[in-house]
């Protein structure tokens, strides 16, 4: 046990760092990213403007995401619904998963106990676990959204989806730092959403068969 709250406060730490160096990069980030635009892209440098502003736009991603572990600053945990914070979300991501041919099913009970979280963080989350299930599903398929009352009384999220599943010796790094197989990928989302999720005093758990599909369980304990 000792072990594992030296981890735990060490990545504390380390996110902390991360999310104040983080913090630090936005402001200049934010004046390139404008001066690249004015510059255009019709110049003679029109091909290097356009590649520096996808790069930016690279860095911003990973600058947002590290942003999340940031200590909650004077954020309050509310009592929120989740239903309605799934379907905020998945409206969101629903362009992205009609362009890969992925059809969203839900399974949400509309009776649920609230949940006491961060409106966004939580949305965050379920934007990145989403995404990856959309990314996994190349060539469509099958998206199921569930959100039941467990037996022991907690909010449990689950996402299962029919995508290109996880390697079982795999399955041990997700949720390390910049772990991707992804060309573009950041490998911080699922970092980000362990972090969110215990924050909230829940679980998120992955399981996954390789050429079947993945799924995640989010757990959050109920408002009483
Ligand atoms: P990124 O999406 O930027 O790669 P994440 O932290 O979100 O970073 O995910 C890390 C890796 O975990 C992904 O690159 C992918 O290999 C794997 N992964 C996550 N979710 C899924 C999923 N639903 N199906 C298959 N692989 C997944
Ligand atoms: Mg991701």
């Amino acid at each position: 046990t000792e072990e594992l709250l030296r981890k735990s406060e060490m990545l504390s730490a380390v996110g902390q760092l991360a999310a104040g160096i983080a913090h630090e990069i936005r402001n200049p980030l934010t004046a390139l990213k404008g001066f690249t635009k004015l510059m255009g892209s019709g110049g003679q440098h029109g091909n290097y403007l356009s590649i520096m502003a996808d790069e930016l736009e690279r860095i911003e991603e990973i600058v947002g995401e590290l942003l999340v572990l940031a200590k909650p600053q004077a954020v309050d945990f509310l009592p929120k619904s989740v239903p309605s914070i799934l379907h905020d979300v998945i409206m969101l991501l629903e362009t992205q998963a009609i362009i890969s041919k992925v059809t969203i099913e839900t399974d949400i009970e509309d009776e649920l106990p609230l949940a006491s979280c961060v409106e966004n963080q939580l949305k965050q989350v379920f934007i990145n676990v989403l995404k990856n299930g959309v990314e996994a599903m190349p060539g469509g398929g099958t998206f199921l959204v569930k959100a039941e009352k467990s037996e022991r009384g907690s909010i449990r999220i689950s996402f299962i989806d029919q995508g290109c599943g996880i390697p079982e010796t795999k399955l041990a790094k997700l949720g390390q730092p910049f772990y991707t197989t992804k060309n573009k990928g950041t490998g911080l989302g699922l970092m980000v959403s362990y972090k969110i999720i215990e924050n909230h005093r829940g679980s998120m758990t992955i399981t996954s068969k390789e050429g079947f599909g993945t799924t995640v369980v989010i757990e959050l304990p109920a408002v009483p």
